[in-house]
């Protein structure tokens, strides 16, 4: 059954007593229509207008597909499915830009909920997804059971673990620059996107129309993954712009500043937390860690990666060599792990993890999650926070919100576990390790692609999306539009 258009009307009157913001809500597009015969159209289910829920419905003359299926992440949770007004069972193929969650995270709900369909991708992205949604189906889980125990309304999770061999099994790896067809009329092929291992942009086409969807775009000259390859050729762009108004820090100082920060910690004998995401910052950073003690600018300080998803995922990195860049590649010929050194010891079990309480500096700790929202390194933050010879290092974007950011922006004191801790710890953020490319990088990407007539900014917050817009519309080309939820774009 289609969603009528007076459930539509009630989902927005739930939204609006819920308090989820109405201007990120437009009214979605009508029901799929009947397919043969149509001109082919695109509809924005997430990411319009903020960085999270990416979900693109393709609807070709005699397919359905979606371009990404992604897990609405932080304060936007109220709308995850609700947004959609197509059923899983009309989506007759799902291609995957990344394994990201907000990228991929409701794949195994789809696949729960009546699509039967293949789901492309490229290999890296296949075992990415693997890694990355066992945990999601983990955490749910215990979210659930969470709320159980403490008698809180039923928050049963969208899918579990018992879900996850099927959904694997829907996944057709596919790899970069190799053209396939999605579907009946619909070609497509994957384009190296340069932003964690197995991203790519997506070139899609429908009868003369050529449409691309960038994925999460990379910094050029990143350790470990390849530079962005941007399509050839495309008369629509659908383009990510989440650093649409900012230029990145060259890397060079980015890695002074890293280097700088573990001197200054050695010289204590503190401990340095590094709160680092599992796939996209960990890998950048051990490998630069790597490089720096190998070049001998900083000592051999023990470091410990405690995170068993980003163990995980380094693992699955060792699988596919054949995606690493040039220097990375140099490093492998003269017999050096690019994702290792001596004094790297990898923390898997939480007996392991509570053992590092009593660690006495000089020492490093990357541990999850990336904002300190969640995971091992909100343990690690109340034991050491107090410690004036500690310190906190932050190697990544800290939104609105989150206990990352309330640190970052220099409080005094912090609520962990129900306690008030006292921040004595040193807090440093260094910018530049991102792994999405800034404002002249996305603008290099696009001005590589011909022939283009359309642009449509996706995946971004507003006042990034308007800055880069004006960029875009300086450069020549033609001015992008501003994506909006639930907008249909006809082709
Ligand atoms: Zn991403």
């Amino acid at each position: 059954m289609f969603p009528d258009n007076r459930h539509v009307k009630q989902q927005a009157s739930q939204r609006r007593k819920a308090g989820v913001a109405e201007t990120r809500f437009s009214m979605p597009s009508a029901k799929i229509r009947q397919r043969g015969s149509r001109r082919v159209r695109l509809t924005l289910f997430g990411a319009a207008g903020e960085v999270t829920g990416s979900c693109t419905l393709v609807e070709g003359a005699d397919a359905n597909l979606l371009v990404d299926c992604g897990l609405y992440q932080g304060s936007h949770e109220a709308h995850q499915l609700d947004r959609f007004t197509f059923q899983p069972w009309q989506v007759h193929a799902v291609i995957l830009t990344h394994a990201h969650l907000d990228h991929a995270g409701l794949l195994p709900w789809l696949c729960r909920s009546g699509f039967v369909g293949p789901v492309f991708a490229t290999p890296g992205t296949r075992d990415v997804c693997q890694v990355l949604l066992t945990d999601s189906a983990k955490l749910q889980e215990e979210d659930a059971a969470y709320a159980e125990r403490h008698g809180a309304r039923p928050h049963p999770p969208l899918y579990t673990r018992a879900d996850i061999p099927e959904t694997m099994s829907r996944f057709v790896a596919v790899d970069y620059r190799w053209p396939f067809e999605v579907a009946p009329g619909i070609g497509a092929e994957f384009y190296e996107a340069g932003h964690i291992l197995g991203a790519a942009s997506v070139h899609l086409t429908l009868g003369r129309r050529e449409v691309v969807f960038s994925g999460d775009i990379g910094a050029s000259g990143r350790p470990i993954v390849r530079d962005p390859e941007p399509p050839h050729h495309a008369h629509t762009v659908m383009t990510e712009a989440t650093y649409g108004d900012r230029l990145h820090s060259p890397i060079a100082s980015s890695i002074e500043a890293l280097a700088q920060a573990v001197r200054d910690v050695v010289k204590r004998r503190g401990v340095a937390m590094m709160p680092v995401f599992a796939v996209g910052r960990t890998e950048t950073i051990l490998y630069e860690l790597g490089q720096l003690m190998r070049a001998g600018h900083v000592p051999p300080v023990p470091v410990y990666l405690d995170s068993p998803l980003a163990v995980e995922a380094i693992a699955v990195l060792r699988r596919h060599l054949e995606y690493y860049d040039e220097e990375a590649r140099a490093l492998l010929q003269q017999g050096i792990d690019p994702l290792a050194f001596p004094s790297l010891r990898l923390v898997r079990t939480p007996e392991e993890s509570r053992q590092l309480n009593d660690l006495a500096g000089p020492a490093l700790i990357l541990a999850g999650s990336g904002m300190c929202t969640g995971g091992r390194v909100r343990h690690h933050l109340r034991n050491r926070l107090p410690n004036p010879r500690d310190m906190v290092i932050f190697v990544g974007y800290q939104a609105h919100g989150t206990l990352g950011r309330l640190l970052a922006d220099g409080v005094g004191e912090v609520k962990l576990y129900g306690e008030e801790v006292p921040v004595r710890a040193e807090i440093r953020s260094i910018e530049g390790f991102s792994a999405h490319a800034d404002q002249k990088g996305l603008l290099e990407w696009l001005k590589a692609i011909k022939g283009v007539e359309r642009v449509f900014i996706n995946h971004a917050e507003p006042t990034a999306a308007a800055a880069y817009a004006e960029v875009v519309d300086q450069a020549g080309l033609p001015r992008p539009l501003v994506a909006s939820f639930g907008q249909t774009v006809e082709l």
